[in-house]
């Protein structure tokens, strides 16, 4: 199966892709209170085309997706908590055990330092601003794996 390449999403986008996700604690799972498939996977219009939602919320937390599965780590599938989400291939997708199999390894992966080349790059400092007028600095940043204080210096001032 092949993906829809994901647009650029303007700041009106992000704002009304997160009004959707009923956000909670981190463990929790953030529910997508919009439109589903029949299997319960959100789903987004976007530039009148429909997209999965957890893969626009994989998109602007973790980095876009490319030709690969987003799964779940909760096996929920309106989940769009970004910490549940994982990216995986077709038979990953299709055979639970590995899913299961994986959790532990993407967990972990999550709490070391990720993507440590784009960490503060333009990309990421405009996706933490914009989420940052929907949550509170200390949430974004966490949302996106970013230190505490360095995201507070990027909203209020713009640098790093
Ligand atoms: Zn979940």
């Amino acid at each position: 199966m092949r993906y829809l390449p994901i647009p650029e999403l303007t700041k009106a986008d992000v704002a009304r892709l997160w009004s959707y996700v009923e956000r909670g604690d981190d463990e929790e799972c953030w529910l997508w209170t919009a439109g589903t498939t029949a299997k319960g996977y959100g789903r987004f219009k976007l530039n009148g085309k429909l997209f999965a939602a957890t893969r626009l919320v994989y998109y602007l937390t973790q980095g876009d997706p490319g030709s690969r599965h987003v799964c779940h780590t909760c096996d929920n599938p309106p989940c769009c908590n970004p910490r549940h989400l994982w990216l995986g291939t077709a038979s990953d997708n299709n055979d639970d055990s590995v899913q299961k199999g994986r959790y532990e390894r993407k967990t972990s992966a999550l709490r070391g330092p990720r993507h440590p080349n784009r960490k503060y790059d333009e990309e990421t400092k405009q996706h933490l601003c914009t989420l940052a007028q929907m949550m509170t600095i200390r949430d974004a940043a966490r949302l996106l794996g970013l230190n505490e204080s360095s995201a507070y210096k990027i909203v209020r001032y713009g640098h790093t």
